[in-house]
């Protein structure tokens, strides 16, 4: 596809990305088979194709509105278009550049743009998260329904490991995640001490920045990620074999630190340092397999692929393998490529969509009569766990279960 895309921003890494990314577009429309926005409405604007026309129309410095804003803000950032693609177009590149010149040239009401800062002036400093929970658990019987579900579960955290192993790696404690989900990384640091890895969680690093890229605050985004970077450069330097993420979505925009850093060539190469040294657990687990304690009744379960795991580094079915090796029953899931509408703070801002995929979700993961639903992100365990009838759980927790002493 041919753009022309305006000066300045032609003169830019972001610009020459757009163009790459446009140039191998052959616009079939493949892509939209799996795209579940487009599932939802077969609104063409609102699939990849139909968005990328309208990125290509604001970069050629055609005037965009609340019109283009809309269709690009329904977009899940889900990849799962990139999927299907058969010219290798990495669609969520141009979204990051599109998004962005949009949203100067489409300013948002107030009333947005007080929720969107509202939502990350709450996420990005835990204990802002950790004591609005608090405050709000002993009064949820008084809480609107809508913010009644918002509240997580409490879950025990359990014990840390207190070995030191030769072998040592970083663990993201994350921002939502630690307010939120404690247990999960603990659960984690139990896991690799079995195997004979130190996790730890690394001073200094705290939100990745995907949510204030995403909500408006992309430099407020670029700022956490140097700051991450810093952090994680010392611990590498300082013999960690790698950094741990256990919540896929933060690990996907991880990913994509070197693109965001792409203008600024210190931080960039800083960048591509630490995503080649980036891992799900599940990288470590397949290498590293744990030896479990017992093995359990074949429990019937159902495993969700998070798209960030599934799209990105197409790691989708690694948790459910390696949990069926370890004597539980994967139940298979129909749909698996469809969002569940999570996807950082969709949910919040896009709540009928998310909720109708939502649905369609729990439709197909309980399917098969699972006593619990596992995830690898810490977006898809809130979102799932507000409605699921069964529990949502982190596989990271099933493979905890069966290590105990
Ligand atoms: S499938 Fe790929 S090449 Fe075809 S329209 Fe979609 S993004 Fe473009
Ligand atoms: S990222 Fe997901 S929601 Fe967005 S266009 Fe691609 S498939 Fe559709």
């Amino acid at each position: 596809m041919r753009c022309d895309i305006e000066s300045p921003l032609a003169q830019t890494v972001a610009g020459a990305t757009a163009q790459a990314v446009l140039s191998a577009c052959v616009h079939c429309g493949m892509c939209n088979a799996t795209c579940p926005t487009y599932h939802l409405t077969g609104d063409e604007l609102d699939g990849p194709r139909g968005r990328i026309y309208l990125i290509k129309q604001a970069l050629e410095g055609e005037p965009v509105g609340r019109l283009t804003q809309n269709h690009l803000d329904r977009c899940l950032s889900c990849r799962a278009c990139e999927t299907t693609c058969p010219s290798g177009v990495e669609y969520h590149r141009l979204l990051d550049v599109g998004r962005e010149v949009v949203a100067h040239q489409a300013p948002r009401p107030w009333s947005e743009r007080l929720f969107r800062g509202a939502i990350r002036a709450l996420c990005i400093e835990p204990w802002r998260l950790a004591t609005l929970i608090a405050l709000g658990r002993p009064f949820r019987f008084a809480l609107p329904a809508i913010l009644k579900g918002k509240l997580p579960p409490k879950v025990e955290i359990g014990s840390r490991p207190t070995r030191v192993h030769e072998r040592r790696m970083s663990l993201l404690k994350g921002c939502v995640q630690s307010a939120t989900a404690p247990h999960i990384n603990a659960a984690n640091q139990r896991v690799f001490d079995k195997v004979g890895v130190t996790l730890t969680e690394t001073p200094g690093v705290g939100c990745c920045g995907a949510l204030s890229f995403h909500l408006d605050a992309p430099d407020e985004g670029r700022a956490l990620a140097r700051r991450n970077i810093d952090a994680w450069i010392g611990e590498l330097d300082a013999g960690a074999e790698a950094v741990i993420v256990n919540a896929s979505g933060c690990a996907a925009f991880i990913r994509d630190y070197p693109d965001i850093l792409a203008e600024d060539p210190v931080y960039a190469a800083r960048a591509r340092r630490v995503v080649e040294n980036l891992r799900d657990p599940i990288e470590v687990l397949e290498t590293t397999p744990p030896t479990p304690h017992r093995t359990p009744a074949r429990p019937r379960i159902a495993v969700h692929q998070s798209c960030t795991l599934r799209n990105g580094p197409r790691l989708g079915d690694a948790p459910a393998r390696l949990l069926a090796s370890l004597g539980y029953d994967p139940q298979p899931v129909a749909d698996a490529h469809l969002c569940c509408g999570s996807a950082g703070a969709y949910s919040l801002l896009q709540p009928t969509m998310a909720g109708k995929l939502r649905a369609d979700k729990i439709t197909a993961l309980t399917a098969g009569a699972p006593q619990a639903i596992y995830t690898a992100n810490i977006g898809c365990w809130m979102h799932l766990g507000e409605k699921s009838p069964v529990p949502v759980r982190h596989w990271i927790e099933a493979v905890d279960d069966l290590l105990d002493a």
